[in-house]
């Protein structure tokens, strides 16, 4: 788990039994200081939320972007990685 890893499209499977859905998301952000959770993650509906890798439910994609694509970032395009701290 490295900075390497910001840019990519990852997509998350939560829900309750039954209810599975994937959440398509990017990672926007990498902080070394968090023992855990170091990835920033943008969920494409505008919802943030650290996490931590390897896990189950975070399947990271080939796919990469050079700006968040998410609701909250589209219109206010920036370049990532985004210098945000958690
Ligand atoms: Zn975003």
């Amino acid at each position: 788990m490295d900075a390497s890893l910001v840019g990519h499209r990852v997509r998350t499977l939560w829900g309750e039994d039954g209810d599975d859905v994937h959440y398509p998301a990017t990672i926007v952000a990498f902080n070394g200081k968090k023992r855990k959770y170091k990835l920033m993650l943008h969920f494409d509906d505008g919802m943030d939320e650290p996490v931590g890798l390897p896990c189950d439910t975070i399947e990271v994609l080939e796919e990469r972007v050079d700006a968040c694509p998410c609701a909250a970032c589209k219109d206010v395009p920036a370049r990532l990685p985004f210098d945000v701290s958690w």
